[in-house]
């Protein structure tokens, strides 16, 4: 397969803010040595951009990212691509509204799935951001579609943007890239207070009609016209 011109703009765009947005895990400490990934897709083509397989945060340059196709296929790149990009090649395929995929291992995220407990909604901006609590999925090896299968089944049961994968980490999807870096963010911020809480004492429930509003109301209304 070879990429066409009228799209080369699309993914040379897209190459620099896939890149850039790594950043963003190592400045909110999401990511430690070469583990995590962001991915976007190429949008209206069966396309994605995702991270190089095992090359350091500060080695990654727009030319790096690696162009593959739904199949998780490499089509551009002199990288192997993440070995997440069939997990995540599978979210764009069975979930056409995603134009971003986020993986980390970020700590306290990672310590609910590692108890397969659920990050409950007690915090507005769970409720914001999650629309009630952050689910967990199956334990899946790598390797195979069970990883996406996981992701997949579990956020079609549920208004959040963020799964805890069983015993792994955070899978984070949104419309674009950026929307699902800012979920993986917002997923640490909220399994870590609510850890803190838990420390603490039991924390309150939310009623279900007020995640409601609140969840409408961030996701509809706020921020900047
Ligand atoms: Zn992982």
């Amino acid at each position: 397969m070879r990429v066409v011109a009228d799209v080369a703009e699309t993914i040379a765009t897209l190459r620099r803010e896939v890149c850039a947005l790594h950043a963003e895990l190592t400045r909110y400490g999401l990511v430690v040595w070469t583990a995590g990934n962001v991915s976007a897709r190429v949008p209206g083509h069966e396309l994605l951009l995702i991270k190089p397989s095992g090359v350091a945060y500060d080695e990654l340059t727009p030319e790096n990212m690696v162009l593959c196709d739904l199949d998780g296929r490499v089509v551009e790149g002199d990288h192997a691509p993440s070995s997440d990009t069939e997990a995540q090649a599978y979210v764009y395929r069975k979930m056409p509204q995603v134009g971003g995929v986020v993986h980390t291992h970020s700590t306290y995220a990672t310590a609910w799935a590692a108890r397969g407990e659920p990050v409950p909604c007690v915090l507005t901006m769970g409720a914001d951001e999650f629309g009630g609590e952050i689910p967990v999925g199956p334990f899946a090896i790598i390797g195979d579609d069970s990883i996406g299968r996981g992701i997949v089944e579990t956020l079609v049961q549920s208004r959040s943007s963020a799964v805890l994968m069983k015993n792994h980490g955070v899978f984070a999807i949104g419309p674009t890239a950026k929307a699902a870096v800012k979920a993986a963010v917002m997923c640490e911020d909220v399994a870590r207070t609510v850890h803190m809480a838990r420390q603490l004492g039991t924390p309150e429930p939310i009623e279900q009609q007020s995640i409601d509003s609140l969840y409408d109301r961030y996701q509809n209304v706020y921020g900047q016209r």
